[in-house]
């Protein structure tokens, strides 16, 4: 009779241990009440992180899966925000001065890359001839074979003559140095007489 009784016991004890772990708590309507026996239990095993990563170590990963249509608008953008896909140009023209290829209404890369490098040996030449005066000073730029423009006298005032020692290249004209912002004009000419 008594091994029958601990047999029903410990099936009630089963039943309980299942119970709590469905629920997380003890049942509150069907709480078993019986005596403690003292047997010591085994303690719970306890698991550390340790335990599980070992040596390695854990990366951080997307709880929850995107969308395909937030991935795609990631990926090729949104043609009326930022569209991420190539296109071709329909803007590209040639260049009537050196043949290469630019867009509309930019600046030819290879015309701007030549002026800028014959601008910067004009540059090294006004440094190498006036050093460190200061550069308020005008100059005048001439090429080999080019005369000293006719001007009056108040024209010369605080100039000084560059001279390269080469050619002027056929493409770098002399309106490229003309000062933009000049003092008005008392001529009556309509156009400029010197450019070329
Ligand atoms: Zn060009």
């Amino acid at each position: 009779m008594i091994p029958r009784l601990t047999h029903v016991i410990h099936m009630l004890k089963q039943v309980e241990r299942n119970v709590f772990h469905m629920f997380g708590h003890p049942p509150r309507e069907l709480a078993l009440a019986y005596v403690h026996e003292n047997q010591p239990s085994a303690p719970p095993k306890k698991h550390s992180l340790k335990d599980i990563v070992g040596d390695g170590f854990l990366l951080a990963v997307p709880k929850f899966r995107r969308t395909l249509e937030k991935r795609w608008k990631r990926k090729f953008g949104s043609p009326q925000y930022v569209w991420k896909m190539l296109e071709p140009k329909t803007n590209i023209i040639v260049c009537h001065t050196c043949g290469h290829h630019h867009e509309r209404k930019c600046l030819c890369e290879n015309c701007y890359k030549r002026v800028e490098e014959e601008t910067k040996l004009i540059k090294d030449k006004i440094i190498e001839k006036l050093g460190n005066q200061p550069i308020e000073q005008d100059v005048v730029v001439l090429y080999e074979g080019e005369n000293v423009p006719e001007q009056p006298d108040e024209f010369w005032k605080g100039k000084r003559i560059i001279e390269m020692k080469k050619e002027r290249p056929q493409w770098f004209s002399k309106n490229l140095l003309q000062k933009t912002t000049q003092a008005p004009s008392k001529s009556t000419d309509v156009k400029p007489t010197d450019l070329a």
